[in-house]
């Protein structure tokens, strides 16, 4: 027996929003189905009485630029993202990150807007979207607004998403390098791991001179949504990286990082070592590409 009776591929939003208004929350949005049609298969989700594919959808598949905001459709796949020469020079820790995600088949289908919408606290592509301090534009049955992607999370594997809501697609400002703003990612995972990282983490900085003007640090898992530290962030402003600005920041993203023993994955204390490891990599990185003005994505996947 199919986890699903009927399939729906929409070609606009408003067709979607008709599907999910009409099956009364007893319908799933799909994208690529790598978490979604699992879930389903193995039991992990009550059965759905349809899926709506948002896939077809043009303006969700769109990646532009306008008016100094970077946009990207929820349903652009991590594949799409590694190849868009406007993020690696925008966006260059959601391309690093994206560009880690599974393997070539899960990236040609798997989408940004399923990674933040399956709520985990450590999603590679949501880790970026946080550091870029990204906004998503939700669709539903009374209209669309930006809300920041932080405020989709409600807990781990909890989206804060009504059941007849959509991504449309995503928004950011910043990583302009000729500004002097950049980013970086950086992530550790088992060799053999599947889909759950032990540790990733983003960074955005923005330069004023040799002095960092500002930063954003996202990072998990770290707690039961993806983390910012604000502390570390704010304790950066106005100084440069030289090894006490580093030091400082690592003390303070351990005070406020709540890293726990994973059964299959790690201990905390290995993750509090990999705190230092990934801020000490992605820190320097991002502000060599914010001070020479060149990003070139690293780190990604065969
Ligand atoms: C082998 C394997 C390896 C993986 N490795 C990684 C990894 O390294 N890092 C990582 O972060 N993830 C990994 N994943 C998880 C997964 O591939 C990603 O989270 C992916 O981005 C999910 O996107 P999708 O389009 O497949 O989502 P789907 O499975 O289609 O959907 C996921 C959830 O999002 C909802 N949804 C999808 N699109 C929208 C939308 N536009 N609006 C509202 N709700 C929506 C669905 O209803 C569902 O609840 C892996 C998965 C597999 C199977």
């Amino acid at each position: 027996m199919s986890a699903w009776d009927h399939y729906h591929l929409p070609g606009t939003v408003a067709e979607a929003l008709t599907h999910l208004v009409r099956y009364g929350g007893a319908a799933k949005v799909v994208a690529g189905g790598t978490d979604l049609l699992l879930d389903l298969e193995q039991g992990h989700r009550p059965r759905v009485a349809a899926l709506v594919d948002v896939t077809r959808i043009p303006e969700l598949t769109k990646i532009s630029a306008a008016d100094g905001w970077v946009y990207v459709g929820a349903a652009v796949t991590h594949t799409a993202i590694v190849a868009s020469p406007l993020l690696a020079e925008r966006a260059t820790c959601l391309v690093e990150s994206c560009g880690v995600i599974g393997g070539p088949q899960v990236r040609n289908v798997a989408t940004l807007g399923g990674n933040v919408a399956h709520a985990l606290p450590a999603g590679d592509g949501t880790l970026s979207l946080v550091a870029l301090e990204a906004e998503a534009e939700v669709a539903g049955p009374l209209g669309r607004e930006w809300r920041p992607v932080r405020a989709l999370y409600g807990g781990p594997g909890q989206s804060t998403l009504a059941a007849a809501e959509i991504i449309v697609q995503f928004r950011f400002r910043g990583g302009d390098l000729t500004q002097h703003e950049a980013s970086a990612f950086r992530r550790i995972m088992r060799p053999q791991g599947v889909a759950l990282p032990i540790l990733g983490l983003a960074v955005w900085v923005a330069l004023d001179g040799p002095a960092i003007r500002a930063a954003r640090i996202a990072l998990g898992p770290a707690g039961p949504t993806p983390m910012r530290a604000l502390a570390a962030e704010a304790g950066l402003a106005g100084r440069a990286l030289d090894e006490a600005a580093l030091e400082q920041a690592i003390e303070q993203v351990w005070s406020a990082a709540q890293l726990r023993t994973s059964a299959h994955r790690a201990t905390a204390a290995y993750r509090r070592e990999m705190v230092a490891v990934l801020l000490r990599r992605a820190l320097t990185l991002a502000v060599a590409r914010a001070r020479t003005g060149v990003a070139v994505p690293q780190g990604l996947g065969e």
